[in-house]
Parts: C-alpha cells; structure tokens; sequence
C-alpha cells in the first residue's frame, strides 16, 4: 500500500516541501506520496484524526496550525515542548508524536548567516507565531541575552515570552508593541534580525521601513524566497539569507523521522531549488489534496 505523508496549512499552495520530499521518497524506493492539504482552522482536529490511520506515516503542518496542533497529538518531543508548536507529526500505531524539526532547521541557518564572525548577543525578532517559537527557542540555546520580539497582535509575543519564561530567565526576553518607531530603535540596537512574519510570503511588501536597515546587520527572512526585506537589507551591504536552508533541513529531519532513513540531502536541495525556479510558491489557489509535485509542473 503506498503510505501517504500530508503537509497541513491554510494557504499551503505556497510550499516547496512536496517537491523535495516526494523527490526523496522516489530515491530512496519508499512507496510513499506527499500531498497538500489546505486545511482552514476548523477542520484541524479531523484532520489530524485522520492521521492516526495506518496509511499515514505522517505529516508536516504549518502556517497557521503549528501552536494549534499541539493539545491535538499524544506526545510532544522535547523541543515541541519547549516551543510549544509543532511542525512534524510522526505515528506510533494509533498514537501521534510531535516533533518540532524547525528548532534544527533556524539553527543551521542562523549558522551560516553569523559564519565565521563571533555569535551575536542582541537579536530582534518580527512575529510570534509557530516559527517564531523556533527562532527564539534557537537563539536562547545559542547564548543571546537580549531578544525582543515584535507582533502585530501584542498579546501572541506576550504568550510567547510567558511560555519561554523558565528557559529565559537568564536573560532578557521582551515583548513589544509593533509600532515602526520602536522597531527602528531596537534595530539599532541589534545585530541580527529575523522575520518570522508572513508579511512578504504573498506580496511584495517589507515588515519594516527601508531605513531602519544597516549594513552591520544580519539578517534573515523565514520566508523561502527573495523578499523585499532581503531585497532592502542587501541594498545596505548588511549580510542576508532566505528561508531555503531552514526549510531544507527542517525537511531532511522530518524525513528521517517518518521513514528511519538519512534524507538525501543534496537531492533534496537541488529539488528545493528547481521548485522554486518553476515558481511553485505563486501557484494560488491550488485544488487541494494534490501531490505537491504536480504543483511544481
Ligand atoms: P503563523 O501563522 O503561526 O504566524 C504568522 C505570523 O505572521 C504572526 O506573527 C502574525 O502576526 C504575522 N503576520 C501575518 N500577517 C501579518 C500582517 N499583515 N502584518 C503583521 N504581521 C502579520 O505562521 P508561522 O509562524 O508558521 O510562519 C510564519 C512565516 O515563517 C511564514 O511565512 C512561513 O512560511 C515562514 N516559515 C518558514 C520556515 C522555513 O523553514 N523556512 C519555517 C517556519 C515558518 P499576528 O499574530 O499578529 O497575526
């Protein structure tokens, strides 16, 4: 019987993962499909009921489930837990695991974003949502002492302060209200940036004013492609990355916790690659339920 893994998220039209993971699948001869399922709030508890049928190996889950799917499964990994979001389910006869794989995907790219130069102490953060989590969760074990976290809604970045209280109480974790004139002052102060924010995904538009930019910064866009951030960032000289190698590795993991195998990783890249050069991520409003690859035709 040929296994099914979903990618559950409302849009999910945007993502590159089918690509990447289907092309693995096929490589390493596992007789499995990866689809996208469009699935809006209110149907994410069936959805992920239907997960604990033997069919499935698992599931990826993503914009806007992550923090939602977590009282939905029956055990959390460790860095599920300490994120409170989840991104990867896995299933153990009728029980289902998560897993959070963008812990280890944020801290690959924030690796190769920082390189040879010391690990910065200051970072701000746009966004509080399930990726967010894993970026603060990320910088706190990397040894930063000062992150303020920006939210649209102030009350979801106080939500995730609160959650991080006990793994933060050696250093300063802030919430902050998103007004432009405070995010610029804190900038300022920071040496790495992160959007964690949709703002970017869908439209050419930047979390943040042009000028609050400098070329010390480091900064890096969760978003999978060439956003106006980066866009503006690069025009400064400051040093810049996309979402790609986070979306890679958090893949390779989730790979290899649903089939018990190494993600062959270079495939993988080169899929990830040729995906976004087909422009998977405009193709809106795609039927939901198909195979991710046929999006990338
Ligand atoms: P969530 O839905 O959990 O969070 C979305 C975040 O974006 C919230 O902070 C939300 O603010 C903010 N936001 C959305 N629209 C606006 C807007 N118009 N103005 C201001 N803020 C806005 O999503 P995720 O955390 O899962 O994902 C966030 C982004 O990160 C997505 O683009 C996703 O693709 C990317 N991502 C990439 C990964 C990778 O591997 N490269 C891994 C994880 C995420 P509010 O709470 O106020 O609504």
């Amino acid at each position: 019987m040929t296994k099914r893994v979903v990618l559950i998220g409302h849009p999910v039209a945007h993502s590159l993962s089918g690509a990447m993971q289907q092309a693995a699948f096929d490589e390493l001869g596992i007789d499995a499909r990866y689809e996208l399922w469009d699935r809006a709030p209110i149907d994410l508890a069936d959805a992920v009921t239907e997960l604990r049928s033997e069919e499935f190996l698992g599931a990826n889950v993503t914009i806007p489930h992550k923090e939602r799917v977590v009282p939905m499964v029956d055990r959390l990994t460790e860095e599920a837990t300490a994120t409170g979001a989840v991104n990867t389910i896995t299933r153990e006869g009728r029980r289902l695991i998560g897993h959070n794989t963008d812990v280890a995907g944020f801290k690959v790219a924030l690796d190769k974003l920082v390189g040879r130069q010391k690990m910065p102490k200051q970072a701000v953060v746009l966004g509080a949502g399930g990726g967010a989590r894993a970026v603060v969760y990320g910088l706190i074990r990397e040894g930063f002492q000062r992150i303020v976290v920006f939210n649209r809604h102030l009350h979801r970045a106080e939500g995730l302060v609160k959650h991080f209280g006990r793994t933060a109480a050696h250093m300063e974790l802030r919430a902050m209200p998103w007004h432009e004139s405070i995010i610029e002052v804190e900038i300022a102060k920071a040496k790495v940036l992160v959007n964690a924010t949709s703002i970017g995904l869908t439209s050419d538009v930047s979390p943040v004013p042009a000028a609050a930019l400098n070329e010390e910064l480091l900064v890096l866009d969760l978003i999978y492609s060439k956003t106006r951030l980066l866009r503006d960032a690069a025009a400064v000289s400051a040093t810049t990355s996309d979402g790609e190698l986070m979306l890679l590795h958090q893949g390779a993991a989730a790979f290899t916790l649903w089939t018990g195998q190494p993600a062959p990783l270079e495939l993988m890249r080169s899929k990830l690659a040729e995906a976004r050069a087909g422009g998977v991520r405009s193709a809106e409003g795609e039927p939901t339920g198909e195979p991710a690859v046929a999006a990338a035709e």
